[in-house]
């Protein structure tokens, strides 16, 4: 017995320290991405469902990795807020979104905001606010152009905090989104606590669309609640016309996804701009 309990002791021991190497190396991985230039950009075009024109971007992040190829923010989101990383990751976000927005503008591309995601971990472990504000000196983009997309579960997740941060956001001119609507568990109350100015319908709602009745009814109370609260709505995960058609009768007035576009790399993001400005 007393083999069997040294053995265990062993293997626990044994595990611990494969675990901690394992995140030691991943750390490492993830700060030459954040340092070396690996994480990139894309972003998904959102349009007025009247008539097609464009409204906005919101920036999604990928990990370039050399081996890998192209990873997904689900991947190593997660990852990099257990490796106390996220705040890098969500730093080089919000700078790259603002620069290259800019660059467009300049340019003579369409001048549309571009929204960026934060997680909860980002509001707890940064001044959010501040980083925001530094971004936006430094790149010389207008405040306005900025949307920050953030969950209901963030809302409830951070504290005390959040309202104060929400309100400098504002008090900056960035516009704030709630993200995946209707998904979360919390009251409406926060919608009159904190200073929001958007809600995106989320992707599992729009999908069941127009076939599932429950679906639509909620997508329509969604859509009559928010031209009631005076908020702006998105609705995403739009993947079909008869969506999109749906969206438009139910005065859903902007629409993101697959059907519109992919979420593009910044090259492919400024050729599908091209082509939209001479339609
Ligand atoms: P999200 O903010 O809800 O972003 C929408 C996700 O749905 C994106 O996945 C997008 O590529 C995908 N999508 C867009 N249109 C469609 C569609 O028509 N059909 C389907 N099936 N999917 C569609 P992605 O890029 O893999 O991002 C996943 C999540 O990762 C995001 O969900 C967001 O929560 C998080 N994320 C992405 N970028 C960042 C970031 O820079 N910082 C943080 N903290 N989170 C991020
Ligand atoms: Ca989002
Ligand atoms: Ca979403
Ligand atoms: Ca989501």
């Amino acid at each position: 017995a007393k083999d069997i309990g040294r053995r265990s002791f062993q293997f626990y021991t044994s595990t611990l320290e494969s675990r901690s190497t394992r995140m030691l190396m991943q750390e490492q991985l993830l700060r030459r991405a954040v340092e070396q230039g690996e994480l990139e950009l894309h972003y998904q075009p959102q349009i007025a469902t009247a008539d097609g024109t464009l409204t906005g971007l919101e920036a999604l992040v990928r990990w370039r990795h050399p081996q890998r190829g192209l990873v997904y923010p689900n991947e190593f989101i997660g990852l990099a807020e257990d490796l106390g990383m996220i705040s890098e990751v969500g730093r080089w976000v919000l700078r790259e979104a603002c620069r290259q927005v800019k660059v467009w503008q300049d340019a003579g591309f369409p001048v549309v905001p571009v929204a960026i995601n934060l997680s909860a971990q980002e509001f707890l472990q940064r001044d959010v606010a501040r980083d925001v504000a530094e971004a936006l000196w430094e790149t010389g983009l207008e405040a306005r152009y900025l949307h920050i997309e953030l969950t209901e579960s963030t809302l409830m997740q951070s504290g005390g905090q959040m309202s104060d941060t929400l309100h400098a956001l504002k008090a900056l001119g960035v516009s704030l989104a709630i993200d995946d609507f209707g998904t979360g568990y919390s009251s409406l109350a926060y919608l009159r606590r904190h200073p929001i100015d958007k809600l995106k319908i989320d992707r599992s709602f729009v999908t069941d669309v127009p076939r599932d009745a429950d679906a639509t009814a909620i997508v329509n109370a969604i859509v009559q609640m928010s031209h009631s609260l005076h908020l702006q709505i998105v609705a995403e995960g739009v993947e079909t016309q008869e969506q999109l058609d749906l969206l438009r009768s139910l005065h859903c007035t902007t629409a993101q996804g697959y059907l519109i576009s992919r979420p593009l790399p910044a090259d492919q993001t400024q050729a599908w701009m091209s082509q939209h400005l001479h339609k």
